[in-house]
């Protein structure tokens, strides 16, 4: 659904006909997005309906939103006057927001008064968030377009303790939004958010960025301290992502030997060709590439030994009951043998106590990371 802002604005200028003539214009611009089986529709005097043909995802649509944005911030010709407008789209999918059309056409409507509310001029998918505690969430996602720009992210360090030694051999970094409201926020939080609004891209970056500088200052001080950074999927299927991660490397000075780059089976799987092609480019840099999270998604060795990673990490909800069930053990010390068969070093997650430390141990895991060693903390 589509509202035009501001629309009295026109009607009040140039009388109540131009409005007809306004969404004539607008509609001519957007049946292209309609495509074969899509359709333009009027509303009301200021509204209009758009079905688009299917897309993949979500990110798919706000990209159309983004897209249809842009095109309507050209100005209009009516009748030789010059006309500015924007408008406030909400989108709904079917079928995840609605089986039938009157469902679909409330939730799109609720999503446009919620991209009403936050200002106009921008789109807003659908979702519970939105009609449950529409405000908070939205709140918290315009704070977090400026947040960036604000400099509110801080990045946290997590240590990767060698199992067999005890020392130190690694570093997480994990992003956290120093919220000027409401204190630090977990990135479970808004890296959803992130992802949906696009702006995973610059803030993964920005990331990158920033754990390469610490890892060279540390470097310098004396500790060889290699740095993991997270990687979105969104930001790995982003065309041109070696480039950018050697330029970071050269601007903060940091050999590649010293970063790693972690990432989701989901984030691989989805375009397994490009993404090998892209994992070995990075490798091929010197680049250190972590599976991240096993265990929680299709986690297929057969499927996995076609990507080219150098470990393993093991998701936290296999470690959490280790010492407790002995078939969660089980499947635990089957999931590092195959990985050592495979040549992968392996990382255990969510380490939180010395039993659980001690079995890891016992069962040849080669790092961990958890509270039991430290919870990730500030760089000094
Ligand atoms: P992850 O990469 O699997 O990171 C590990 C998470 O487990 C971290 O949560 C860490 O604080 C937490 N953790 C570590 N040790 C323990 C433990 O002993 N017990 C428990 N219960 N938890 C432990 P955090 O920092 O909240 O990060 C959550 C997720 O957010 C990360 O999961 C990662 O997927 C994502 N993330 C964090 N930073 C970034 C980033 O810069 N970019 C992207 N794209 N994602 C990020
Ligand atoms: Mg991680
Ligand atoms: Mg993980």
């Amino acid at each position: 659904v589509l509202s035009l802002d501001h629309l009295d604005r026109f009607t009040h200028s140039l009388g109540p006909d131009y409005s007809d003539l306004l969404l004539q214009a607008v509609s001519d611009r957007l049946i292209p997005y309609g495509g074969e089986v899509g359709t333009v529709a009027r509303l009301n005097s200021e509204q209009l309906a758009l079905i688009l043909p299917p897309v993949l995802d979500r990110q798919e649509a706000a990209r159309i939103g983004r897209s249809i944005l842009e095109t309507l911030s050209q100005p209009l010709d009516l009748e030789g006057f010059e006309v500015f407008i924007t408008s406030s789209i909400g989108m709904a999918l079917y079928p995840d927001d609605g089986s039938d059309i009157d469902s679909l056409l409330k939730a799109a409507n609720t999503a446009m008064k919620a991209a009403q509310q936050l200002g106009g001029n921008r789109y807003q998918l659908y979702t519970a968030a939105i009609s449950e505690k529409s405000y908070d969430r939205l709140m918290l996602e315009m704070s977090l377009h400026h947040a960036l720009e604000r400099q509110e992210f801080v990045v946290y360090y997590q240590p990767q303790v060698d199992l067999q030694t005890g020392c130190i051999v690694g570093t997480e970094a994990l992003v956290r939004w120093q919220h000027p409201d409401r204190g630090l926020i977990s990135p479970l939080d808004f890296i959803p958010l992130a992802e949906e609004t696009g702006l995973i891209v610059p803030l993964d970056e920005w990331v990158l960025q920033t754990a390469c500088q610490q890892a060279r200052i540390w470097r310098d001080a004396g500790y060889g301290l290699p740095v993991a950074v997270n990687l979105s999927g969104i930001q790995f299927n982003q065309p041109g992502l070696s480039r950018r991660v050697l330029r970071i490397l050269e601007a903060t000075g940091l050999e590649p030997s010293y970063l790693k780059l972690e990432l989701t089976e989901s984030a691989v799987v989805r375009n397994p060709e490009t993404a090998i092609a892209t994992l070995l480019e990075l490798r091929s840099l010197d680049i250190e590439l972590s599976l991240d999270d096993f265990g929680t998604g299709y986690s297929s060795f057969s499927y996995l030994q076609q990507f080219p990673f150098d470990s393993l990490k093991i998701d936290r909800s296999f470690v959490r009951n280790v010492t407790q069930d002995s078939k969660n053990a089980a499947i635990l010390v089957a999931i590092i043998k195959l990985a050592h068969s495979l040549n992968l070093k392996v990382i255990a997650e969510g380490v939180e106590t010395e039993a659980q430390q001690e079995f890891l141990r016992q069962h040849q895991c080669d790092m961990m990371q958890g509270y039991y060693f430290s919870r990730p903390v500030t760089p000094d």
